[in-house]
């Protein structure tokens, strides 16, 4: 019997679903360490580490099947291999046209599909022909059908309703933490201090430039490992998922959330596995329905939406700047200082990256977003920010969350308007103004909210482009009442240049 040809997996495709299928089992398993890969960009220390500490992980417990090999770039390890592998579909533009050339070269035999999502290209291409506007929750209730989740057998949904998010946004109860078990939390191991002596001495060499603290590992690594963190989620935090997903405690950073896009996004996870194992959590009778359906909205519905918008848009979807918002990032940003930072939510966050190189979705959007669109900065230096500073980062999850839902950037491809908010809002979903130095309600002043200042700063700026978008009618209309809106503005823009 001949050999099938190895089967080469990028740091993202660690899970059985990409190499033990019937179709790999019998493979080879290739891994390539790549020295520029690691080198090129300031990545979160934690994020090295939880790649790094994957590879090793899967090399470990395929045994014999694995090989490692360290090179400078993909195809010097592949060269140095020596034989045509097989690939998955990869997860960037650039990682795509690389395997294609690759491919031409004959140093890639085959490139496969990729099952770390649920939907094929194929499939994504027919349903997207024809339409005009790209609309999420059409998708999703597709998804729900075509993959029978949630379904009863009339093909109505489960619970005579598609969508709970009127549920799900309730604000924090009046308590520092959520009322929910802690999340599962790895334990570190002899793999993960063999990593840290590495990347310590790659970083005092200066071939890695990492930004963020190396905390305590965080996330799950392995297959095993990100079994336990989903059991964990399903069987005592998946009920509390739905009712706070929107809020934000201070002394909580974890609050009812998965905590999942780390094994997700390094492919450890099946993510239809993971939709079914949550729909039978609803069916015993042991989740509410409104939990579990904002859970899989999430991952059938958000996660595999912005991984097809990723490749139908295409490379030049990042180049979108409509607000011509062209301010750099400041220092203490790119730096991750949370500690140079005066508004409380915007510290948090800020830390939660610094410290775990993480902070949940409404953090993301709508402090740490928020802020990065009141100022003007940079939607493309962003992008490469949250790509870079965050362990779940990856090119494709970028363009629809940070060009399309949370800059504007696209002017209204993705989303419906911009996610800015003032003040009042962080105060009404947030612990955090009660022990802040600012007051959400003053937008003048030292005590003036930068967000809630920030808010009608941006507003006045973006007027003009804003003015065609109906649902902006109102918020525009509000800032014909502000008699000290020259103030605000003045005020604002002297804090923008810090
Ligand atoms: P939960 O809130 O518990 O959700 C469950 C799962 O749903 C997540 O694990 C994730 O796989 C999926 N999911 C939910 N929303 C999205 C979404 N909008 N896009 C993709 N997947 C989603 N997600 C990343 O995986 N990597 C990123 O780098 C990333 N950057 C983001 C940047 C911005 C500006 C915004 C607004 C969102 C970003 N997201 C990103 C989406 C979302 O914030 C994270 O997936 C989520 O916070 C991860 O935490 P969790 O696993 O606890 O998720």
């Amino acid at each position: 019997m001949t050999t099938p040809p190895a089967l080469w997996l990028f740091g993202d495709q660690l899970g059985p679903h990409f190499h033990s299928t019937p179709e790999h089992r019998d493979r080879e398993v290739l891994l390539i360490r790549s020295t520029a890969a690691f080198g090129r960009r300031r990545f979160h220390r934690q994020k090295l580490h939880l790649i790094e500490a994957g590879m090793r992980r899967l090399a470990a417990d395929l045994g014999s099947r694995a090989r490692i090999i360290d090179a400078a770039t993909y195809t010097d390890g592949l060269r140095r291999f020596g034989k045509p592998v097989v690939v998955h579909e990869p997860g960037s533009h650039a990682a795509e046209a690389l395997v294609r050339r690759l491919h031409e070269r004959g140093l890639v035999a085959d490139i496969l599909p990729t099952p770390g999502f649920i939907l094929s290209k194929q499939d994504f291409s027919a349903w997207v022909a024809g339409r005009h506007r790209y609309v999420m929750e059409d998708f999703y209730r597709d998804q729900r059908r075509r993959f029978g989740i949630l379904l009863e057998p009339d093909g109505e949904p489960s619970g005579g309703k598609w969508n709970y998010d009127h549920d799900n946004r309730r604000p924090p109860p009046a308590r520092s933490t959520l009322p929910v078990p802690a999340p599962w939390h790895p334990k570190e191991n002899e793999i993960d201090k063999q990593v840290r002596v590495d990347l310590d001495r790659a970083e005092s060499e200066g071939t890695i430039h990492p930004v963020g603290v190396d905390g305590p590992r965080q996330f799950a690594v392995g297959h095993a490992e990100a079994h336990r963190a989903l059991r964990r989620f399903l069987d005592h935090r998946l009920a509390t998922f739905g009712p706070h997903q929107d809020a934000m405690l201070h002394a909580d950073w974890a609050m009812s959330h998965a905590l999942l896009s780390v094994p997700l996004n390094h492919g450890l996870l099946d993510p239809l596995d993971v939709i079914r194992k949550a729909e039978e959590r609803y069916r015993d009778g042991t989740a509410p329905l409104a939990s579990v359906e904002g859970f899989v909205r999430q991952i059938l519905g958000w996660r595999e939406w912005v991984w097809h918008l990723y490749w139908h848009l295409g490379p030049d979807y990042l180049k979108h700047n409509r607000l011509r918002a062209r301010n750099k990032l400041p220092a203490w940003w790119r730096e991750l200082d949370a500690d140079m930072v005066e508004a409380a939510c915007l510290r948090t966050a800020l830390a939660g990256v610094r410290d775990r190189g993480y902070a949940h979705h409404i953090e993301r959007l709508m402090v740490l977003g928020n802020h990065a669109l009141q100022r003007g900065y940079d939607p493309a230096e962003l992008t490469d920010w949250f790509a870079t500073a965050f362990v779940d980062g990856f090119p494709w999850v970028m363009p629809a969350n940070v060009i399309g839902m949370s800059q504007y950037a696209d002017g209204g491809i993705v989303a419906t308007k911009p996610y800015a908010a003032g003040g009042a809002y962080i105060n009404r979903m947030s612990d955090h103004c009660g022990g802040c130095v600012f007051d959400p309600r003053k937008r003048i002043g030292e005590k003036a909210c930068p967000f809630t200042a920030g808010y009608w700063a941006f507003l006045d700026r973006n007027a003009e482009l804003l003015r065609g978008n109906p649902r902006m009618r109102q918020p525009l209309n509000g800032l014909n009442r502000l008699s000290d809106l020259g103030e605000v503005v003045a005020q604002e823009n002297d804090r923008r240049r810090v």
